[in-house]
């Protein structure tokens, strides 16, 4: 590894910033070729150590900032199986997405990369109320984490110019009510038989709710949200979250609604879904009050 000279200049991260974006405004701050050649000299891979223990002792002797912050940017592994730290909460890793987003509005107030946007159920940017971006639409290509900064696209798009869609105040209530199951934040508008659940466990069946609710053809698992359009996103997610909310009563007649839907289209159900007959016998012992 390249011995590490700290450099005069450097970058104080901000609150509920993520650690990639982070390196990506150091390595612009500090005249770096890429995020990913600074990293590469704390002996980091990127964008990839925000997910992995990596050692950010490195990282911490560049930039000047004790390694316990840098440390709380990330999403290293808890100690549940395959779940990582998310913004005082925790999450499974399915939910935490790599491709960048951005909410223009956000990026014009400040221009650093907020850990939210990674997380792939937020659709809506709960202070500003537009939906979320993964775009430019310049050049019609996904936003990626190259040079040259957090506030342009690799075609020169200044990102805060960028339109973004308004969302609902149902769509901004739906983002609130998710960010706050994946950060450990406010479970009151749980009904109270689920404010004693995990948030994690929460955001996994808010989704798979929301998937079957608002017809979601692929499989009913978040990798497949790549294909989504903002606006699914932000119904996947409004869906699942109000059938939380008025638990049992939509609970029931979501699961009653599902179990007839399967038995009429059984055999093709079973053939497609691995998990569909342990997930229908679930759903028959929760209607019957047997399981
Ligand atoms: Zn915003
Ligand atoms: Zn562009």
């Amino acid at each position: 590894m390249i011995q590490l000279t700290p450099f005069p200049l450097t970058c104080t991260p901000y609150s509920g910033e993520s650690l990639a974006g982070f390196i990506v405004r150091l390595a612009e701050r500090l005249c770096w070729r890429d995020a990913a050649a600074l990293a590469a000299a704390a002996g980091l891979t990127f964008p990839g150590c925000s997910v992995s223990r990596a050692d950010l002792t490195s990282l911490a002797e560049l930039s000047q900032v004790p390694v316990n912050v840098l440390s709380e940017m990330s999403y290293h592994p808890v100690e549940r199986q395959e779940h990582r730290r998310f913004l005082g909460g925790q999450v499974h890793r399915e939910f935490l997405i790599r491709h960048r987003r951005f909410c223009p509005h956000c990026l014009g107030e400040s221009a650093y990369h907020r850990a939210e946007w990674d997380f792939a159920l937020l659709a809506t940017c709960p202070r500003h109320a537009v939906h979320i971006l993964a775009e430019c639409p310049k050049c019609q290509r996904r936003i990626q984490w190259k040079p040259p900064c957090i506030a342009k696209c690799a075609c020169g798009q200044e990102l805060a110019d960028v339109r973004a869609m308004d969302a609902s105040d149902a769509d901004v209530l739906a983002a609130v009510r998710i960010l706050g199951l994946a950060t450990g934040g406010d479970h009151q508008w749980l009904p109270g038989i689920l404010r004693s659940c995990d948030g994690a466990d929460l955001v996994g069946t808010s989704m798979r709710l929301g998937m079957f609710l608002a017809g979601w053809r692929p499989r009913h698992s978040a990798d497949t949200l790549i294909s989504a359009t903002t606006v699914q996103l932000a119904d996947i997610v409004r869906k699942g979250t109000d059938c939380l909310a008025a638990c049992p009563k939509d609970f029931h007649l979501f699961l009653r609604t599902r179990l007839c839907g399967a038995a009429r289209r059984r055999g093709r159900y079973v053939e497609q879904e691995g998990i569909a007959k342990a997930f229908n016998d679930w759903l028959a012992g929760q209607v019957s009050g047997t399981t």
